[in-house]
């Protein structure tokens, strides 16, 4: 279909929205402490968590309504069983959106290379620290290897960029931005710093002690000469080109700099939830549409685009976090997909 015959999903405030976060499922296999405590058991009900078929029923029709762009994410989505079939199906589709994924990297080396043959061309790797110790205070679980295998393995097989996201908390890893940059750099990384958001199942996030954009800034700038990039577009991370190179370190102030008026994104939970915001209070049931045994193709297909038409509609202009009004919404980070 041309441009013009597309659907757009353009919301009362004038932006396009391209790009869909699919999670896979909220189960993690690490515990991060600004995501969710360590003895965390409030999972999704399994009958309730999207098949593969389902998931393609309705990635496939957010493409026809307008998406291109598709990022796999979760919770852990490496611990999908299918997860090699999901990329493989999806980069198969016609019109296929550009498609990457998210991933805390302790599967990476068994399935890199079987997920670059299926299809993936980017990813992700979230990783806060170097150190060993520290890894495990953060993330209850004793496996910085795997992750650095894991980025081994997506190297070799061609994954790229690979991109490392960031998150610095006071008094456990805030020291450490200068280093993280410094390894990302040696090893060809794309490294991003992300603020915590108020987004965690254990409601540890204080605003006090949350390390700013200002903060992790003015730390790189006591060793590295940064300079803006100016052409941001809808990316949330703000780039700076390190010392006069075109090599670059991103900064995602979601707390301190909201970047909501570009933002072109939605997001599907596991369970088949639309949400137009990490921080929406409201869901759009897309389960019961592709769990109905009387709808046809075609009214699913008209279903889903309606829903999501609806959705965009009711986006808010902002995430509302610095607001006195602002409500933390039900689900944690794990189960809306980061
Ligand atoms: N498990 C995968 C991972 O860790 O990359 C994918 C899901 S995780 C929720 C996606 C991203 O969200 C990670 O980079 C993680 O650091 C980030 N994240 C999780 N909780 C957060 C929070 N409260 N504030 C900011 N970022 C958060
Ligand atoms: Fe798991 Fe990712 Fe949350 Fe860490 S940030 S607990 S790896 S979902």
């Amino acid at each position: 279909m041309g441009e013009l015959g597309m659907s757009q999903l353009i919301d009362n405030y004038g932006r396009k929205h391209r790009d869909l976060r699919v999670s896979l499922t909220d189960r993690c296999s690490l515990r991060c402490s600004y995501c969710m405590p360590h003895d965390f058991s409030d999972w999704l009900k399994s009958e309730h968590l999207l098949n593969t078929d389902e998931l393609m029923l309705i990635i496939e029709n957010a493409v026809a309504v307008g998406i291109e762009e598709v990022r796999l994410t979760g919770g852990e989505p490496l611990l999908r069983a299918d997860i090699v079939e999901i990329v493989s199906r999806i980069s198969s589709l016609p019109n296929a959106p550009k498609l990457s994924l998210t991933t805390n990297g302790l599967r990476l080396k068994e399935l890199a290379k079987p997920l670059a043959d299926a299809g993936l061309e980017r990813i992700n790797v979230s990783l806060d620290t170097l150190d060993r110790g520290r890894f495990k205070t953060l993330t209850y679980r004793d496996r910085i290897d795997d992750v650095f295998s894991g980025l081994s393995a997506a190297r070799a097989a061609g994954l790229a960029p690979i991109k490392i996201n960031a998150v610095l908390l006071q008094g456990v890893n805030d020291d450490e931005a200068p280093a993280l940059l410094k390894w990302a750099l040696a090893e060809g990384f794309s490294l991003r710093f992300i603020e915590q958001m108020p987004l965690d199942a254990g409601g540890i996030w204080n605003r006090e002690t949350m390390v700013t954009a200002g903060v992790v800034l003015a730390a790189l700038s006591k060793e590295f000469d940064l300079v803006a990039a100016t052409d941001r577009g809808s990316s949330p991370a703000e780039e700076f080109f390190i010392n006069g190179t075109q090599e670059t370190v991103g900064i995602i102030a979601s707390v301190t700099q909201p970047f909501c008026g570009a933002c072109d994104r939605l997001r599907l939970t596991s369970d088949g939830q639309l949400r137009s915001c990490l921080f929406s209070l409201e869901e759009m049931d897309l389960r019961s549409v592709v769990r109905n045994p009387e709808l046809s193709p075609a009214q699913i297909a008209q279903e889903i685009s309606t829903r999501f038409h609806k959705t965009v509609a009711g986006k808010l202009p902002g995430h509302g976090i610095n607001d006195v009004t602002f409500i933390q919404p039900r689900r944690p980070m794990s189960a809306i997909g980061g």
